[in-house]
This record gives C-alpha cells, structure tokens and sequence, in this order.
C-alpha cells in the first residue's frame, strides 16, 4: 500500500482527512498515463487530457470556476471576498518526463488544492481571488522546448517557439490548431497588473533537504538553462571497404563533441552540461554514420557563464568537426536565463516555513520550473519538498506523508498572511 502511514500528522492536519485525500490523489493522477506499466503524459496527449480534466473535477469541487485553453491548460479560480481584485496565481505541471514519477508536478497542483482545503475547514476567507493553473507542459518532451503552458498564459508563445517541431515534424503552431483542446477552450492571460505573484510547490529533486534532515525549503532562484540541437554531417560509407584514415564518420565526432561538453562542465563546480538524445542516421550496423543528431542542455545560475561556456563548447565543437572533416549545425532551440525569486515572496514563505517546521532554508533551484515564464510576468516565489534520495524523473521517486503535510501548511500560512 502507499503512504498511508501517516506519523507524526502537523498540528493543522490532525485529522488527516486533508492530507490523506491529496495522497489520494497523487496516486490516481500518476496512474493516468500513455504507456502501460509506466507513467508518460506529454503535451497534449489523451492521458495529459484526461488528467486535466481530473484536476478540473477536483477544482469545481471546491467551488472553483474551471476552464482550460486549447493548449490544454487547466484552471480553476476561487474568487475573493471581493477587496481586492489581484490575484495569487498558484500551480504546476500536469505534464511528466518518460517513465516518470508521480510527484513532479502533479504534487504542487494537488498541495494547493488541499491548502485551498484546509483555509476553507479553518474558515478563512481570502481576500483575494487564487488562480490555480495546471499546465500542459513543462518538461519539453514533445518538443524539446519546455514550459510551453506556462509560456501560454505569460504571452511568450511567439513565433520562434510556434515554429519549434515535434518529432512527426509537426509544428507548435499546427498541433495547437489541429490536435488543441478547442470545444469550450478559452484563452489564459496574465500580467503583473492582474496578478499580484506566482506561487509553486514542487519536489525538490535533489538531495539537500534529505541530507539536512529538513522538510522545506524556500527557492532563491532558478538556474539559467540552454537547450540546443546539435547535428554533426560527414559522409556514409561502407563499413568494411572504407580505410579509417578516410572516414568522416558524423557519430564519432558527435561523441568527441558531448565528451568535450562533459569535459567542460566538470572543470567548474556549478555548471551542468547533458547530451539526452542521440540519432544516428542511417543508422545501419555495416554504414559509417552520415549524420548523428543530439539534443545539450546546459544550465549554470550565472546568465554570463553560461553564455561564456556555450560560446566556448561552439567554438571546440566546430574545432572538433573541423578536423575530422564534418559539418557542425548548432542550433539553440530555447535559452532560458538565471530567474531570482522575488525578495518579498521569499521573506514571506520563509516566516511561512518557519512557523510550520521551526526551519528557515533558502535554496537555489537547479531545475527549471513554470516560474521561468511567469517570472516573466510577475514575481514568484516557491516551496520546495523533501523527496527520498533526491531521485527524481524516475518511478521510484518519492515523497513523504508528512512532508506533504508540511508543505501544504506553509502555502496555506502564505495565502492566510496575504489576506489584507
Ligand atoms: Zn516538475
């Protein structure tokens, strides 16, 4: 069974209805998938629907006003008591990684609703309207560009990412109009005028807090990231009546490439560099590789180092082909630049964190989150969770009930000490 054994209940959950209905429903998300016997929801897909549709179901139980957009984002507000029109904007992702597991995303959704839950069983209400958004995509596995349902609401859907393709070819912009959420659709839009701030709860995937025996932490900012399409060309020969001297193979350049990539990354402590898929073309076990593609992400928390080192991978890599006699295509598919929480939101949450499990940890985030386009719109701020082992983007992630418990105290503390 899952984590039903519920300890050390906070004082706020004593009765652990709450807590034990969030549980709940993170298990039933993470069985809504494409793939059987694993968990895979992607942009747009019939499980990514369908678990939009199931967290509609759960806003418009607690009397939220539900739409979604064409790109397949859902929302759910509550309104106000009426003082103030701003609203706080609180979500996640419904989207996963391949094999992924049921925590990253879905718990920040499920954590809001259940703090929204909590303030309601306390009897507080808010002054203002909260927004809770789950979007559609943050990881990027269909189209190797990420956070494409929060750069939906934040108005950064522009040409450049539109014209980005999946791997069937298609465009952003085509799949929108031709495999979109349209009956009821609505269009999501935010700016700083309308949203007083931008708040997430998300599992840490990675292993501070575990190692500092803590719950939480509040996120300081959120590393830069670049993500490119690298293609390597040379020519396709037979294997066995080619001489080694006379090859322009495109997948051993390729590899000297990520090596040196990898290379650069581990001469400095902050910066990260990954080369996460590969296609070799013709791909045939008796030709010599005519063509090998792979996908970089390369993150660090310095907007200038990173431009530094891509510029310093580009020049080696075209170095690289150059004396191997191939052809490099460097391709940035998305940059994302360092994004620093907003000061106010991080003083709040850490009071926040402070009065539910008696810590205050600030934290820089390594991964990206939906808070690098929102940023873009308003400031932000977010919770991060303890998850066992630091594992992530893995089935075996995993997060404690009580640690659940914590963070949906502290984003009820939050919205509870916003109330004018
Ligand atoms: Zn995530």
């Amino acid at each position: 069974m899952h984590a039903m054994v519920i300890q050390h209940l906070p004082g706020k959950l004593m009765d652990g209805e709450i807590l034990r209905r969030a549980i709940e429903r993170i298990d039933e998300l993470g069985r809504i998938s494409d793939m059987p016997g694993e968990l895979r929801r992607t942009f747009l897909s019939k499980a990514n629907l369908a678990a939009g549709a199931c967290v509609m179901k759960w806003m418009g139980g607690l009397g939220m006003e539900v739409a979604h957009d064409a790109g397949g984002t859902v929302r759910g507000i509550l309104p106000g008591n009426g003082h103030t029109s701003r609203a706080i904007i609180i979500g996640s992702h419904l989207d996963t990684v391949i094999d992924a597991g049921k925590y990253d995303g879905a718990l920040g959704i499920i954590c809001a609703l259940a703090a929204l839950e909590l303030l309601r069983k306390e009897g507080c209400k808010l002054d203002y309207p909260v927004h809770l958004l789950g979007f559609s995509d943050e990881e990027g596995v269909r189209f190797q560009s990420a956070y494409l349902g929060s750069a939906g609401v934040a108005g950064l859907l522009g040409p450049d990412l539109l014209a980005v393709r999946d791997e069937a070819g298609k465009t952003l912009a085509e799949v929108l109009l031709t495999e979109g959420w349209k009956a009821g659709a609505e269009v999501f839009s935010y700016d700083e005028f309308s949203s007083s701030g931008y708040l997430e709860l998300h599992i840490e995937q990675g292993r501070v807090l575990e190692e500092a025996g803590e719950a939480i932490a509040i996120v300081s900012g959120i590393r830069g990231q670049a993500r490119l399409r690298v293609t390597v060309e040379g020519l396709a020969d037979h294997a066995g009546t080619t001489p080694m001297n006379l090859r322009r193979d495109a997948l051993t350049g390729a590899a000297e490439c990520v090596l040196m990539a990898e290379g650069l990354a581990r001469e400095s402590s902050a910066l990260v560099a990954t080369a996460g898929t590969f296609k070799v073309r013709p791909g045939a076990s008796n030709v010599i590789p005519q063509l090998a593609e792979f996908t970089l992400d390369v993150r660090h928390m310095e907007d200038g180092f990173l431009n530094d080192s891509l510029e310093r991978m580009r020049r080696n890599f075209t170095a690289i082909c150059e004396r191997r006699g191939l052809r490099l295509g460097w391709n940035p598919v998305q940059i994302n630049h360092a994004v620093n929480c907003d000061e106010r939101m991080i003083a709040e949450l850490l009071d926040c964190a402070e009065s539910v499990t008696g810590k205050r940890r600030l934290l820089g985030s390594g991964a990206g989150h939906d808070g690098v386009m929102m940023s873009k719109v308003m400031p932000v701020g977010m919770i991060f969770v303890r998850c066992r082992a630091g594992l992530s983007h893995h089935p075996d992630e995993h997060v404690e009930a009580d640690d659940i418990g914590k963070g949906i105290e502290v984003m009820a503390e939050f919205l509870k000490r916003r109330n004018a």
